[in-house]
């Protein structure tokens, strides 16, 4: 594995550092308690983060994206950035990596030149991937023999009528474009019977539900996406009929590389945040670094976001070649990440005592932001399960 970055990805770098220094951590984080998942959401930043190029910078150099094209690694490294300065922002931000690529894998000609020239012209607009149901979280990911969505899409004419509610979705009540699992074909197998669907905000019939609020990630809203008859154009399939579930390989693989940039930059926060305390902080007649439980406290923490990284730059590299691309690393990557970024943010938070979690300390919102990534991305367990299916039944995907 070469660890070496190339120019282009040293630049993506710096800029997004850049970016999170300039935009990011100066955001007032009182604001992410706002009652209202509307007053949470900075526009300001999203535009400044749009004019600066990293909303479009997986939009193919012909429609208008970054020459030479980004690698899987720079959306690594600036997602790490982003979560570094704040993880739920970096959230916002990686559905204009994994979704867009989606557009860029999956749709036809006619439907690259419908997408691309608005989204790229629109500094608001944001995507949206939409899977979990309320009755259906882990499910879809880890299907059993005869599960199917509730969510159905039925073809009336020349167009799709779909009916059903999707919840927890990033982006989901400020998307421009949602793209939408549902059943087409419930006699069929789960992943012979699904397909993805690219849904406009504007679709009649579609519209944004509860905005869930919860624990950490608190800039990027989740929120129900309610379809009461919602009517798209036939030519609104994105991939095969019934090939949503096949089509998803390269996704899942993007998704566990963004996520885990985002789970290391929220760890190396953490580690910064705990070091820099330790160092202040003075008990027992020394700063607290130099008492041999508190050092080791950090040693660990270093420790695991050093590896992170590592784990990085390998999943990067494999994913760089469809014929090194391996679906159990992206497994073990995703699953890997959450546990680290949770164990470092909880040593971290131990360091800094009862002053962590004062909702002023940055301690306890790094806690708080690890925490989420266990239920994100369809559940701790299930990544290692799938990485125990693959063990038992290799090639189980
Ligand atoms: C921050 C965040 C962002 C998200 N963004 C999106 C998004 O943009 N789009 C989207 O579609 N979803 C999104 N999700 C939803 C996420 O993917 C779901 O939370 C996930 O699919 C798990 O579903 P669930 O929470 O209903 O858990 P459940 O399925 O109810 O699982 C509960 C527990 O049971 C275990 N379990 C479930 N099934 C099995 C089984 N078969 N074998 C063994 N154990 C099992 C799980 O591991 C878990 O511990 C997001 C979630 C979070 C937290």
């Amino acid at each position: 594995v070469d660890l070496q970055l190339s120019t282009a990805e040293r630049a993506w770098q710096e800029r997004a550092r850049e970016f999170a220094d300039r935009w990011i951590r100066p955001l007032d984080h009182r604001r992410e308690w706002a009652p209202e998942g509307a007053a949470r959401r900075p526009w300001e930043l999203i535009e400044a983060a749009s004019r600066a190029g990293f909303r479009t910078c997986t939009v193919p150099p012909e429609f208008g994206g970054p020459e030479p094209p980004m690698s899987f690694l720079a959306e690594a490294l600036v997602m790490e950035e982003f979560a570094a300065a704040d993880p739920g922002i970096a959230f916002v931000f990686n559905h204009a990596m994994k979704d867009v690529r989606q557009i860029e894998r999956l749709a036809t000609p006619e439907q690259k030149r419908w997408f691309y020239p608005e989204y790229v012209r629109d500094h608001r607009y944001l995507m949206a991937s939409a899977g979990s149901e309320p009755e259906h979280g882990a499910d879809w990911l880890l299907p059993y023999a005869d599960f199917h969505f509730d969510t159905a899409a039925v073809l009336e004419g020349d167009q799709w009528v779909l009916n059903g509610r999707k919840h927890c979705i990033t982006n989901g009540a400020e998307a421009k474009l949602i793209l939408i699992f549902a059943a087409t074909d419930p006699s069929r197998p789960f992943a012979e019977g699904t397909s993805l669907f690219m849904v406009p905000r504007s679709a009649p019939g579609l519209r944004a539900g509860v905005i869930h609020d919860k624990l950490g990630l608190r800039f990027a809203n989740n929120a129900e996406v309610v379809m009461e008859d919602c009517r798209i154009g036939r030519d609104m399939l994105l991939g095969g009929l019934h090939q949503g579930i096949r089509q998803r390989q390269g996704y899942v693989g993007e998704n566990s590389l963004v996520s885990l940039g985002i789970k290391l930059g929220c760890a190396r926060a953490a580690v910064e945040t705990a070091t820099n305390w330790a160092r202040r902080r003075v008990q027992g007649g020394k700063p607290i670094i130099e008492h041999q439980a508190v050092g080791l406290k950090l040693a660990e923490a270093a420790t695991l976001v050093e590896a992170m990284r590592s784990m990085c730059y390998r999943v990067a590299a494999a994913m760089a070649d469809p014929q090194t691309y391996d679906a159990r690393l992206n497994a073990m990557a995703t699953w890997f990440g959450a546990e680290a970024a949770v164990r470092a943010a909880l040593l971290a938070f131990e360091v800094c005592g009862c002053h962590g979690a004062w909702l002023d300390h940055q301690a306890q919102k790094h806690l708080r932001d690890a925490l989420m990534f266990l239920p994100n991305d369809g559940t701790h367990t299930i990544h290692l399960l799938r990485v125990q299916r693959m063990l038992a039944e290799l090639p189980a995907e």
